[in-house]
């Protein structure tokens, strides 16, 4: 479950990312009522298993079972909220298209969504995790080793989100930005999941991987995401 936003006196139109279906909408009637027959189960973060049935303009929602209940796992801490917010939004954006088939998209989430409610890893690093890695299922794979333009053999020293990555001295274009060798292995990591590398990080380089991954994430998003304004840094 994405999003959902109001419908006539009692319905919501409720945005679902699918197993089977990628992105998916569809009409919760009644939902808003006090007395609703559907608690909640079709709030945000809550994974689902439901039935819908073709309507005139929109499928309606016939039947939901809550599988995992993430956003009462999520709830009560701020810093774990906003980041799972955060992936809500990108899975949304990202899965641009209605009812193409985004599998990964959905499994990447479900994943990202049970590592921020089990607490195994900092919650800034499992969104910039699960940030890099939806970017590169979506197509838009960034390349911290290689450089982006020309393949060379890295490390190379200059990012720059419109090209792709790290650049070698070669390609490299005015503005990039130079982060430490650190921040580079750093962000290798985080697109690779290797969890040993980055929970053993320092904080310096997780916050500059952090604004890097912002700034590539947004350079491929036309217009910034609303929810990473909330997400502290
Ligand atoms: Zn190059």
């Amino acid at each position: 479950m994405l999003r959902t936003h109001k419908l006539g006196e009692a319905d919501r139109i409720v945005t679902l990312l699918t197993r089977s279906q990628g992105l998916v909408r569809g009409v919760a009637k009644g939902v808003r009522r006090t007395t609703s027959r559907w608690g909640s189960r079709l709030e945000p973060f809550t994974h689902v298993d439901l039935q819908l049935a073709e309507g005139r303009s929109l499928d309606v929602i016939t039947q939901a079972e809550t599988l995992t209940p993430f956003s009462s796992r999520l709830g009560l801490d701020y810093e774990r909220y906003t980041a799972g917010t955060a992936m809500l939004e990108t899975a949304e954006r990202l899965v641009a298209e209605e009812r193409q088939p985004a599998l990964q998209q959905f499994l990447l989430l479900v994943g990202g969504l049970r590592a921020l409610t089990t607490g195994e890893h900092r919650p800034g690093q499992v969104l910039d995790s699960f940030l890099v890695r939806s970017l590169s299922v979506a197509g838009y794979a960034p390349s911290f080793d290689g450089c982006a333009r020309c393949g060379a053999t890295g490390p190379h020293r200059a990012f720059n989100p419109s090209a792709g990555g790290m650049l070698c001295a070669d390609c490299r274009l005015p503005g990039s930005a130079t982060p430490a060798a650190e921040t580079v292995v750093l962000l290798g990591a985080l697109l690779s999941g290797d969890w040993a590398v980055v929970d053993v990080a320092e904080p310096r380089h997780l916050r500059e991987a952090n604004g890097l991954v912002a700034a590539y994430l947004q350079w491929h998003l036309e217009r910034g995401l609303r929810s990473l304004a909330y997400v502290e840094r």
